[in-house]
């Protein structure tokens, strides 16, 4: 027998398809994830891995590494025409970086690179996310950077030491953190949500 995956049984559709940028970092922490939670998943390396998917993850890593492999393959234009196109995007720590303005630009916001010091290479911390249901978030900031400035598009979803760590612009989301390391998937059902899979855990802004 094949049971159902959660995603099927939440919605009665197949389950979404989620391109995970795959270049460099720690995409295979998403992967687990997203499968735990009924999605299928896609690593992607050039442009043609972006074809038929609902949803794309940019993980952690290195901005800089990820920056050259974006560019070696050709993947910034087809990326920035993804967003534009409304498709789901879930950022966290470099793939924050990625999306800001002085990267791919799709997100109105600047990101300000190992922004709680580069002495402080990891903590935990728990908090709320605004609107992710099911009390405190438990998160783990790797070498992490906040939001230094945004536009009035964005919505501030969580903060730190009064920066913020988890926005939202439209159906892009970006996380200082990283909730596919700490058994986390509230974050990853909401972003799954964005993309109409799943039943919603934070509420539409
Ligand atoms: N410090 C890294 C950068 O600047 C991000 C770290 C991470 O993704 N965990 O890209």
């Amino acid at each position: 027998m094949s049971p159902a995956t959660g995603a099927e049984q939440a919605t009665g559709r197949p389950a979404p398809l989620v391109g995970i940028l795959a270049l460099q970092g720690g995409f295979e922490a998403h992967e687990r994830v997203l499968r735990r939670l009924g999605a299928r998943t896609r690593q992607v390396r050039v442009p043609t891995d972006l074809e038929g998917i609902d949803a794309l993850v940019l993980p952690g890593g290195e901005s800089t590494v990820m920056t050259l492999g974006v560019e070696r393959e050709g993947l910034k234009e087809p990326l920035c025409r993804l967003a534009a196109g409304g498709t789901p995007i879930l950022g966290t720590c470099a793939g924050m970086i990625m999306l800001d303005r002085a990267h791919l630009g799709i997100l109105d916001v600047l990101a300000q690179r190992n922004a709680f010091g580069r002495q402080l290479h990891s903590f935990e911390a728990s908090f709320e996310v605004d609107g992710v249901d099911g009390g405190p978030v438990h998160a783990i900031f790797i070498r992490a950077p906040w939001i230094a400035e945004h536009g009035p598009d964005v919505t501030v979803l969580a903060e730190v030491d009064g920066h913020p760590v988890a926005i939202r612009q439209g159906r892009i989301l970006a996380l200082s953190f990283h909730p596919e390391l700490t058994g986390e998937d509230r974050l990853h059902r909401f972003f799954l949500s964005l993309a109409g899979f799943g039943e919603p855990t934070a509420k539409e802004t």
